[in-house]
């Protein structure tokens, strides 16, 4: 198997396992979107490169940019990448147990540097807005980094 395809499998198994995990915290997220409003509810969004390379491989070279304080990818109110959104996204819950979250994330984090280790990706760990600048600014981040 190729290696870029090795790593889309792994980040899809780091999303399966946060999922899981999210299932028995039972957070009663409704995905109203208003979250992803990060100004407006006084949240970020931080995003490791391995979530970068596997959002590029999916979503394709035309990365949207975020001009305002809200995720260009809510749209009508609604994630547009819902299955490919980054773990962040998936963890934040305005009703869930903010310890038990933060745990989770250090958890989530720590597997996707492991990967960055284990394939020799540059790891970043970057804000929302400055993780889609890379990605417009570089429609080979995918392969740079692989
Ligand atoms: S990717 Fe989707 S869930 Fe994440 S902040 Fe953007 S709209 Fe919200
Ligand atoms: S976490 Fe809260 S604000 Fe965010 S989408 Fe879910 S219900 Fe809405």
């Amino acid at each position: 198997m190729k290696q870029d395809s090795k790593i889309i499998k792994e980040v899809e198994a780091i999303y399966r396992w946060l999922d899981e995990q999210l299932a028995e915290m039972d957070s009663s997220c409704r995905a109203c979107g208003d979250c992803c409003d990060f100004e407006a509810f006084g949240h970020r969004l931080y995003i490791t490169t391995p979530e970068l390379i596997y959002f590029q491989h999916h979503i394709g070279p035309d990365i949207k940019t975020m001009t305002t304080g809200i995720c260009p990818y809510r749209i009508d109110g609604k994630c547009a990448v819902y299955h490919r959104r980054f773990s962040g996204c998936r963890i934040f819950s305005c009703k869930g147990d903010t310890q038990k979250e933060n745990a989770l994330c250090e958890q989530a984090v720590s597997k996707f540097k492991s990967l960055c280790d284990e394939y020799d990706i540059s790891y970043h760990y970057v804000y929302l807005k400055a993780g889609l600048e890379m990605l417009v600014e570089n429609p080979e981040f995918k392969t740079q980094n692989l």
